[in-house]
């Protein structure tokens, strides 16, 4: 099993989109696991999930009231996506990782029990840094960060690296930084924003330096909000040129 975690350390940044979309792409060919890692559940809501009460999610599988294996939940009996939901009681994981004294090394140590049935695992990690995103990028053989074209996705991407940087020191990451993925790249017919052009232009020089790549941007859309609303991809809408920045990130897999 290979696991994606996305992260980027503000809100908004386009984490859920990215995994949404990148789960519902690599379910057509292979076995997935998407992991909501964020208390706000919203990739549990897109992918049509209802956490029920008593129902083991990821807050059990962390702390270890349940094996991992209960906590995944197959999402219909066509396809080959699984899902291991949050809600907003995992908050309660924090206190559990910060005593753990290895928190950044828990989840990667839980999901191996479960990596023979999956091809790939995704996960959609929050956007505070937190012991709960630090066992997010630990349990990642690769990161992928989105960040929105514009100066606080710059900040937020420089953020990101950085931590990076302290979890690699720690031996709590030792992957690799896939990329960087613009949100919500604006365009005006055939002219592009000048902050989003700018934002872009950052992320290049930063991505140069940190050895690692920018995607095609995700661009500002209604149509992203409309097939996440669907739980559908885009080529379902009928908008497949939409797809390109998760096509190549699948193909760097
Ligand atoms: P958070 O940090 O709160 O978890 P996030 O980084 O996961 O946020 P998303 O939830 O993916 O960010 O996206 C933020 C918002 O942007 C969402 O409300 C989503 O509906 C909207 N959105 C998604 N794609 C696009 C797009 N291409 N153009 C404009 N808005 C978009
Ligand atoms: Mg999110």
């Amino acid at each position: 099993m290979q696991t994606i975690t996305v992260v980027s350390l503000s809100g908004g940044q386009g984490k859920t989109t990215t995994a949404f979309f990148l789960s519902r792409l690599l379910e057509g060919s292979s076995k997935v696991l998407a992991i909501d890692a964020d208390p706000q559940a919203n990739l549990t809501f897109f992918l049509g999930h209802e956490v029920e009460a008593n129902e083991p999610t990821l807050l059990e599988a962390i702390i270890g009231t349940v094996e991992p294996i209960d906590s995944i939940y197959k999402l219909s009996e066509q396809t080959n996506l699984c899902l291991i939901p949050a809600d907003d009681g995992l908050t309660k994981a924090q206190d559990y990782l910060a005593a753990s004294g290895m928190g950044a090394m828990v989840l990667r140590n839980r999901l191996k029990q479960v990596a023979k049935h999956f091809d790939y695992c995704i996960i959609d990690a929050p956007p505070t840094r937190s012991q709960i995103v630090m066992s997010a990028m630990g349990a990642a053989d690769s990161l992928l960060i989105p960040a929105e074209a514009l100066t606080k996705g710059v900040n937020s991407l420089v953020r990101t690296l950085e931590l990076t940087e302290h979890l690699g020191s720690l031996g709590a990451f030792s992957g690799r930084v896939l990329g960087v993925i613009p949100f919500r790249d604006r365009w005006f017919g055939n002219s592009q924003s000048t902050k989003s052009a700018k934002a872009i232009a950052a992320f290049n020089e930063i991505a140069i330096e940190s050895e690692t790549e920018v995607f095609p941007s995700i661009l500002e859309s209604e149509r992203y909000k409309q097939a996440l609303d669907e739980g559908v991809l885009l080529s379902k809408l009928g908008y497949p040129k939409l797809e390109k920045p998760f096509e190549r990130v699948i193909e760097r897999l």
